[in-house]
């Protein structure tokens, strides 16, 4: 595949929930290498679109291409498998095993020997600043360690797509910086990000590009001093 092609490209995605379009006729594409801003009010259609993307739901109608591949009917695990990884808006640990065994069930997608997985999940831990406590009990990390868990958990697959659902949301300040530098960390090491925030004035020093999302229709796209500046996007804001 030449670099140029886009790794993801959403092509006319529309989601019906009965009488509700949760996403309506939505296009995107996602450059390699790139940090996408995925923003919008609530109830905007943003999880949905990451649910569509990770293969929890399947389409109404159009398509997704992951890699030039058509992964539109593809199984979710098969699409962690091909490159794909998400976090949750609310963190999903097993929060009866421990920080690292958490890792290490993410690990596992790349087939590791149980030596191997403990190896890596340790080298996550460490890169999300988690790995002091990876012999913690899952269930007691405070909120701002389950968001690192819950990223730790998602690179343990090793992804080339990495799709992050609210990892930055009520943190403090400077959890927030630390959160900003880790996702530089992790796009400069190759994997393109696609980052879902609800506030925009978080992921707009982050990102290289933002699209938003209003009423499950893409309202505006941009660089993100654009964006933000946007008379369509500031209404749609202030009508929430
Ligand atoms: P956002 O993440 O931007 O806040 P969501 O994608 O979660 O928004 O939701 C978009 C819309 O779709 C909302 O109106 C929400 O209530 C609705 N929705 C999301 N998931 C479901 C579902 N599984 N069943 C019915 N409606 C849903
Ligand atoms: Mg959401």
């Amino acid at each position: 595949i030449p670099q140029q092609d886009p790794i993801l490209r959403v092509d006319h995605v529309t989601l019906r929930f009965g009488g509700l379009v949760a996403n309506a006729d939505i296009c995107l594409e996602v450059r390699r290498g790139e940090i996408l801003g995925l923003i919008g009010p609530n109830g905007a259609g943003k999880s949905t679109l990451f649910n569509l993307i990770s293969g929890a739901y399947r389409p109404t109608s159009g398509r997704i291409l992951f890699e030039g591949r058509d992964i539109t009917d593809l199984p979710a695990p098969e699409r962690c498998r091909a490159g794909i990884a998400r976090t949750f808006q609310v963190p999903r640990s097993f929060d009866s095993m421990n920080v690292v065994e958490n890792v290490i069930v993410g690990g596992f997608v790349r087939h590791r020997r149980a030596a191997e997985a403990r190896t890596a999940a340790l080298a996550t831990l460490d890169a999300v600043g988690l790995a002091h406590r990876a012999e913690a009990v899952a269930g007691e990390l405070t909120p701002p360690e389950k968001r690192r868990l819950e990223v730790a958990r998602a690179l343990a697959t090793e992804p080339r797509l990495l799709l992050l659902d609210e990892v930055l949301t009520g943190l403090t300040p400077s959890e927030a910086k630390a959160g900003v530098e880790l996702i530089r960390r992790v796009a400069e090491r190759g994997v393109t990000v696609i980052m879902v925030e609800h506030v925009m004035e978080v992921v707009m020093p982050l990102v290289d590009r933002a699209v938003v999302l209003h009423l499950g229709r893409v309202l505006a796209e941009g660089p993100p001093t654009e964006v933000v500046r946007n008379d369509a996007v500031i209404t749609a804001y202030l009508g929430e």
